[in-house]
């Protein structure tokens, strides 16, 4: 049957000498692989659909048996060039792809991911919106921490740390034994802000500090530790805003 698909390119492979094998994510299906040939030949037409972080319409015949399916033919919806373009939505967009292709395995992301380019093409606070999607994604796994009191004994006060294997805040007695990092309450309040917050109220959070690295980095790990999903991109990730 030819079907008429619109998806997100998010990864590229390369197959033999002029193919690539490219993972995208679909509303109907998915992550869904898809083969296309001769994209690396300078001729190409289809090698403009299928730039990474694009937004493309293709056609194929799609037979649910099938690994990989053969595109036919293809065409921009949007490019969505400024996530290529742009170093902090590249590296950002970078690891959002990669752990939304291995989320979209056991979860609907089409719709979540959808909004996540928008708001990161449109809002300047850009790890802001990263921190909310990765915020999602643990929520999607059952693992968002507990932010209103200390995971160990539930005192909802003196709070001073953060407990990423027991999921969530450690006060300061508990943490006598615990021995964790102590965190400024800055930290504290932008990790408790970025669980209860969406992206509906973006312009709630100027107050907090939710557009710092340093959450982004407590939010890969608790995903690490939770899911066991870490990714590639996020060396880079870690080596552009370490240098900021
Ligand atoms: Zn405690």
């Amino acid at each position: 049957m030819n079907n008429s698909v619109n998806v997100f390119v998010l990864k590229q492979t390369d197959y033999r000498e002029h193919d690539v094998i490219v993972q995208a994510l679909s509303k109907e299906y998915g992550v869904i692989s898809l083969m296309v040939k001769g994209m690396k030949k300078q001729t190409s037409k289809l090698a403009y659909a299928f730039q990474l972080f694009s937004y493309t319409n293709i056609n194929i015949d799609y037979v649910s048996n099938d690994k990989i399916h053969t595109v036919k033919h293809a065409s921009v919806i949007d490019s969505h060039r400024m996530l290529r373009e742009d170093l902090d939505c590249l590296a950002i967009t970078s690891v959002v792809a990669e752990l939304t292709l291995k989320f979209a395995q056991s979860h609907d992301l089409f719709v979540e991911f959808t909004r996540f380019v928008s708001e990161l093409e449109n809002r300047s606070q850009k790890l802001t919106i990263m921190n909310l999607y990765l915020a999602k994604l643990l929520s999607l796994e059952g693992n968002t921490p507990m932010v209103d009191g200390c995971v160990m004994c539930n005192h909802q006060k003196d709070i001073v740390s953060i407990s990423l294997e027991e999921g969530g805040f450690v006060c300061q007695y508990c943490n006598q034994t615990m021995h964790l990092p102590v965190y400024n309450v800055e930290l504290l309040q932008a990790y408790r802000v970025i669980h209860k917050a969406s992206f509906d109220v973006y312009d709630k959070l100027e107050n907090y500090e939710v557009n710092q690295f340093s959450l982004t980095r407590l939010l890969l790990d608790a995903l690490k530790i939770h899911s066991g999903i870490s990714t590639k991109s996020s060396r880079f990730l870690y080596e552009y805003y370490s240098q900021r």
